[in-house]
């Protein structure tokens, strides 16, 4: 072990294998985990080492670069490469510790029984966890062959396999032609690709500032690439439209799409029926904060963790690049690694070798402004749900009952909302649902209250949900225009320290079986330290039995006067 400092990274995405490659390339020694057998995180999700693809390249941009990457990390001596490593918890240290941080970590197969466990105290911490794709529900979205297109994308890219053979591609932002590219490539007819944001507002969200643009010129060939695709194939574009049903028996069998207006309210007599076996749909993406959230980090009001342009949290010695400090593209996160890397390894955030990547930063900091100009969800999209859309679809909650719960209860906390409906309690942990119930209990809110009341009055007064969500709105749906913060009881959005995280929290990052979790409370661990652990056995084993004891008893402060008691322990 060398005196250098250990810079812990979090996600081996276009962000976490800059930021290792800087931070070795700064002299601090690297521990790179991520929870998948491969390196490359979302953008370069490919087939496994087992079985490699003769041409891998062709289904992915700047290949060459992530293999040049790849191979730097895996030869470097001072570079640690763990894959299979879930990060399931991290507490924060009090300011005065050595390290910023514990991180928690499982090493194995997901679904393999024997799991080791793993702790770490490094020097600095860098979170690249990336984002998911967020859906918005419509009915029938709980048929078999509906997908999300992220897991559309992950299953072409990652296995070769398509969802259907007929497919509709739906939803909002670029990331639908990359879907309909990779679907082609693995032999699907894709029907027609249908993007809700209108005609008008794609021209003035991309139209403006044009100079900006000529920093992000790299991506037109990819553009280009993309049209050529859609007119080879015969793929449809078609903007201001949204699929608003899906159809079938014990799968999809055909959607309807419908046209929408400029706040994605659908539009009366334009429903269409289409055939098809599939349908992938992406509204855009959320962030993956818990483990941001559980440092302590401060969100921003839109929901990332915020960040200075080094990279840097409001957490001494944990910084945060790539899609969890905002949507913009894996060029931002590429560049957004390499300099929170740097910083993170004790470099001088002056140095000249990382005036390019700052420059670039800031490019794609702006285009990421303009994807959510273009194409950020609108409020008029709660017009195509009806009372018995499936909301939730792990425990099966449909928009009425939340409705209804919150109509009749007058409870407009989103936790108190959940414990009550089991909304958001499945598996996934509201990870699919959770902006979903949110915005939902705004709306029944809105709708039950007098309309003197303003939302924005509501929200600071009674704890309950709020943000903004469109500058255009229908009558039915106003827009929100009081600022962007989520609160719920206890959650204190207004709170400058406390950051309005809502259901973004989450005491286990991911899921443990709940065997693994007694046995890592239960048991003391004397094997546990076979890298990089300071501290003492009993220190470590305390660290774990913590972190463990919080999923089962969670420190949550929210005080809940209204909500009842979980009916398992898996809530
Ligand atoms: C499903 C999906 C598919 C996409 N496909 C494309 C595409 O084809 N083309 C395109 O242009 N853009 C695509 N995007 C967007 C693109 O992925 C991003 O722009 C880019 O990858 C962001 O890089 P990142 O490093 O921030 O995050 P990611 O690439 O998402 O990497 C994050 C990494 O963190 C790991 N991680 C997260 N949490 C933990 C944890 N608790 N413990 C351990 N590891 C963890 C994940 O396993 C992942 O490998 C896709 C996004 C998604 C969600």
């Amino acid at each position: 072990m060398t005196d250098a400092r250990h810079v812990l990274v979090v996600g081996a995405g276009p962000a976490g294998l800059a930021a290792a490659e800087s931070a070795l390339a700064a002299g601090a020694r690297v521990t790179l985990l991520d929870a998948s057998d491969e390196l490359g995180g979302q953008y370069w999700r490919h087939l496994p080492a087992a079985r490699p693809a003769a041409h891998e390249e062709r289904l992915h941009h700047g290949w060459q670069g992530f293999v040049r990457r790849r191979s730097v990390l895996a030869q470097h001596p001072d570079c640690t490469i763990v894959t299979e490593a879930q990060v399931w918890a991290l507490e924060s240290r009090d300011a005065a510790a050595a390290s910023p941080v514990t991180v928690h970590v499982l090493i194995g197969p997901p679904d393999g029984t024997d799991r080791t466990p793993q702790t770490y105290r490094p020097d600095a911490l860098v979170l690249a966890t990336g984002a998911h794709d967020r859906t918005l529900p419509f009915p029938g979205w709980q048929l078999p062959g509906v997908y999300s297109a992220g897991a559309a994308q992950a299953l072409a890219k990652g296995e070769r396999v398509s969802i259907g053979d007929r497919v509709v591609i739906a939803g909002a932002g670029p990331f639908l032609l990359p879907v309909a590219k990779s679907l082609t490539q693995t032999g699907a007819r894709v029907v027609g690709v249908f993007e809700a944001s209108t005609p008008a507002r794609l021209l003035r969200g991309w139209s403006s500032k044009p100079l900006e643009l000529l920093g992000a010129r790299g991506k037109a060939p990819e553009l280009v690439e993309y049209a050529l695709g859609h007119l080879r194939h015969r793929i449809p574009y078609r903007t201001g439209w949204a699929v608003v049903e899906a159809h079938g028996t014990d799968r999809v069998e055909s959607v309807t799409i419908q046209k929408v207006d400029a706040s994605w309210a659908p539009i009366p007599g334009t429903r269409r029926r289409i055939a098809a076996d599939a349908v992938a749909v992406s509204h855009g993406f959320t962030p993956r904060l818990e483990l941001a959230i559980a440092a302590g980090c401060d969100i921003t009001p839109d929901r990332f963790v915020r960040v200075d342009d080094l990279g840097r949290t409001s957490v001494p010695g944990v910084f945060a690049a790539g899609e969890i400090t905002s949507i913009g593209g894996a060029d931002a996160a590429l560049a957004e690694g390499s300099v929170a890397g740097h910083v993170a390894a004790g470099g001088d955030p002056a140095d000249v070798s990382l005036r390019a990547d700052r420059r670039r930063r800031r490019t794609f900091t702006a285009f990421a402004a303009r994807l959510e100009r273009a194409h950020g969800i609108r409020a008029g999209w709660t017009g195509w749900l009806r009372d018995d859309t499936i909301a939730c679809r792990c425990e099966e909650v449909s928009c009425g009952t939340i409705r209804s719960t919150v109509r009749r209860t007058a409870q407009t906390g989103v936790r108190s909302v959940k414990l009550t409906t089991r909304a958001g309690l499945g598996i996934c942990q509201a990870r699919i649902c959770g902006r979903t119930v949110e915005e939902l209990i705004r709306t029944a809110e809105h709708d039950a209250a007098p309309a003197s009341a303003s939302a924005s009055a509501s929200a600071s007064a009674n704890g309950s949900v709020s943000r903004t969500v469109s500058t255009t709105a229908s009558a039915k749906h106003p827009a929100v225009t009081a600022d962007a913060s989520l609160s719920a009881p206890g959650d204190s959005g207004t709170d400058p320290v406390r950051p309005p995280v809502s259901t973004d929290r989450r005491p286990i990052v991911s899921p443990v079986r709940l065997g693994e979790l007694a046995g890592l409370a239960a048991s003391a661990r004397p094997s546990l330290g076979a890298v990089d652990l300071g501290g003492s056995t009993d220190d470590r084993d305390a660290a774990v039995v913590s972190a463990a004891t919080d999923f089962l008893d969670p420190p949550d402060p929210l005080d809940l006067p209204d909500a009842r008691p979980a009916r398992s322990a898996e809530d």
